[in-house]
């Protein structure tokens, strides 16, 4: 298959630092789009696949799933995007798009597995996948995401993944108005919870390590911060929320987090992808569930993207060159970014 070469920025092991490379895109397919890609914004699982923290990184890894776009060319077959128009891509590329996930618009769930946007299974050019620190993507048309054009274009980089990842729980556990919502760990994911969490009307409380973050989550829409170290605060709000939304990117105990939630209520866990340990009684003494969520399909990715459009939502950013990565990459480590890295990627095209 015919391809083309492409600047990128990947590590070629998980002590690297990351540095410019060259990567093959495959041609536009029949069913493809090809994207120029403008922003993409810096996700801490970038940093986990970097650093191999989950097992089965293949390198060079070369991160990005919060991509935005306009449209260079597209395939014979593509009805839905033209030359020039806005568009998104998240944390997938592909699926099997027959099994009942993928037929109930769940594609991040396929049972034959989904194709991650990075260090995916490439089953064009071989290899795995290259994701979005590049000047371009060819993307199968059904992950495609158009964008609103009313939005600030850089600060919609990051609804691909912290903005869908914390929307599709906050929906399908049906957070409506009125309801005590806790987020907890105000990083890149949960100040998109904050957010999303107000706009549907809930009161929303910022669980956090950070006092420093106190202001900032009032300003992003937090009715009230809870300092989750402070014991006496934790016992103030014992047994009152509806929902939690736990953001933790690490192995932490989340013991004190049950004996946050009302009876029946539930903690989503998005963040910590380890072994955590609870204490049967905590959930047993109130019929309360810990459930965990991954991204959201391609259908609520849209939905959330038309909302963000109606309601002027978008993330908060500080944007980078792509040269600067490297440092961006240890803030977000040392819980100091203001709540998303943004990569302006004309830094690389120059
Ligand atoms: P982030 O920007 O680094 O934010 C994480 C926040 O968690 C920090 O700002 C901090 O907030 C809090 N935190 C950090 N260490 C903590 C600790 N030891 N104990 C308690 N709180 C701590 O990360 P992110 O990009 O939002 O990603 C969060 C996690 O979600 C990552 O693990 C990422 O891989 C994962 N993720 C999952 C999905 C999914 O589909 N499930 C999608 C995207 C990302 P405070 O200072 O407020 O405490
Ligand atoms: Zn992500």
């Amino acid at each position: 298959m015919k391809s083309t070469e492409v600047k990128a920025f990947g590590a070629k092991t998980n002590t690297a630092d990351l540095e410019q490379l060259q990567i093959d895109r495959r041609e536009t397919l029949a069913d493809d789009v090809e994207i120029d890609i403008l922003y993409c914004g810096v996700c801490h699982s970038d940093i986990h696949t970097v650093r191999n923290d989950w097992g089965g990184s293949q390198y060079p890894v070369v991160p990005g799933h919060e991509i935005i776009g306009r449209v260079i060319s597209i395939g014979k077959n593509v009805s839905k995007f033209k030359e020039g128009q806005l568009v998104g891509v998240g944390c997938m590329v592909d699926s099997c798009q027959h099994c009942q996930s993928c037929k109930d618009g769940l594609e991040q769930y396929c049972e034959n597995g989904m194709v991650g946007t990075y260090n995916g299974k490439d089953e064009h050019l071989g290899g795995h996948t290259f994701g979005g620190y590049s000047e371009k993507i060819v993307v199968d048309q059904k992950f495609v995401l158009n964008v609103p054009e009313n939005l600030d274009t850089k600060g919609v980089a990051p609804l691909l993944c912290a903005g869908i990842t914390t929307w599709s729980p906050l929906r399908n556990w049906n957070v409506k108005e009125g309801d005590k919502v806790g987020v907890i760990g105000l990083g890149g994911l949960g100040h998109m919870g904050i957010k999303f969490a107000h706009a549907l009307g809930a009161k929303v409380v910022m669980i956090t390590t950070s006092p420093g973050k106190s202001e900032d989550a009032k300003r992003l829409g937090a009715d009230e911060v809870l300092i989750s170290k402070d014991e006496e605060q934790m016992a103030e709000h014992a047994g009152s929320f509806d929902f939690l939304l736990n953001t933790v990117p690490v192995k932490h105990d989340i013991n004190p987090y049950i004996g946050l939630l009302k009876r029946d209520a539930t903690m989503v866990l998005v963040g910590a992808i380890e072994p955590l340990e609870f204490h049967g009684g905590g959930l047993i003494m109130g019929r309360k569930s810990v459930a965990g969520s991954l991204i959201g399909g391609i259908k609520e990715t849209q939905e959330m993207l038309d909302f963000c459009g109606e309601h002027d939502i978008v993330s908060d950013i500080e944007m980078i060159d792509m040269q600067n990565i490297n440092e961006a990459y240890d803030r977000v480590t040392s819980n100091d970014v203001k709540y998303r890295f943004v990569i302006d990627m004309q830094s690389l095209k120059n």
